[in-house]
């Protein structure tokens, strides 16, 4: 279950200015495929397409063979995570900001998602733990302990399909590889998207294509890919 397919996907913001050009790709049940490319290839506009906040103007988008332009919205929301670039949080407790979305979860429930998302310890030593308020109280997160709760929303929530939407590329580098692993664990046996600037912070995907003004321009694994450029 999962199986992600863009087949022959156009789209345009604006009839006169197309911004995706017939890309083809597909995602294995469990699989990761990597999506890179410059600033405004339309890879951003990809992950859009999937959670139909717009739709194809050209080819498809299909789930486990299904189009998704018939498939319920809030079936489609459940079967999709997102960890975006910038997570903004509620200013609010992290235990609220973790389970938000998922208000029937148990404090057991969020404390394993936390613990998964390597987040538990550093939120035990916090004087009120899952209470203390994001943005008060001194409670300050740094960017990686930001993006660490909105793994552990995302393993709460535990879709089969997965959108890492440049989730690292606002990390300093040493930041960026502790995330980077957090990221492959919840990755693995999910239906993986992984959209990056940067073909060098790919490493683990069963495929890599690569997005430039909207056309896929190459294909391949980690390895082909670094020896073709
Ligand atoms: P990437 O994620 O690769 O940086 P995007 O998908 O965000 O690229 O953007 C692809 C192109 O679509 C860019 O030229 C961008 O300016 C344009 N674009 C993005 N969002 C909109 C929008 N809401 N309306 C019109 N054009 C947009
Ligand atoms: P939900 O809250 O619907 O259960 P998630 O926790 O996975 O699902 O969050 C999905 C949310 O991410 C959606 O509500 C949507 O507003 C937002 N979102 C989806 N795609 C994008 C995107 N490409 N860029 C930024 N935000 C997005």
């Amino acid at each position: 279950e999962g199986v992600v397919r863009f087949e022959n996907v156009s789209f345009a913001y604006d009839k006169d200015r197309q911004i995706l050009h017939g890309v083809d790709f597909e995602i294995p049940a469990g699989g990761t495929l990597a999506v890179v490319g410059p600033s405004g290839a339309g890879k951003s506009t990809l992950a859009r397409l999937l959670f139909r906040f717009y739709d194809t103007t050209g080819g498809r988008i299909t789930i486990d063979g299904q189009d998704i332009a018939k498939v319920s919205q809030a079936s489609l929301r459940a079967a999709i995570g997102i960890v975006p670039q910038d997570t903004v949080l509620f200013n609010d407790t992290i235990g609220y900001n973790i389970a938000y979305g998922r208000e029937g979860s148990t404090q057991d429930q969020v404390e394993d998602a936390a613990r998964g998302a390597a987040i538990h310890g550093f939120i035990a030593s916090l004087p009120d733990q899952y209470s203390a308020k994001v943005g008060e109280r001194g409670l300050k997160l740094s960017g990686g302990e930001k993006q660490r709760v909105a793994i552990a929303r995302t393993l709460l929530k535990n879709p089969p399909i997965l959108i890492l939407d440049e989730a690292t590329s606002a990390l300093d580098s040493r930041t960026e590889a502790e995330i980077q692993t957090t990221l492959k664990a919840i990755a693995a046996r999910r239906s993986t998207i992984v959209i990056a600037h940067r073909l060098s912070t790919i490493v683990d995907a069963d495929e890599i294509v690569v997005l430039e003004a909207g056309r896929v321009c190459e294909r391949g694994t980690h390895a082909t890919l670094l020896a073709k450029n």
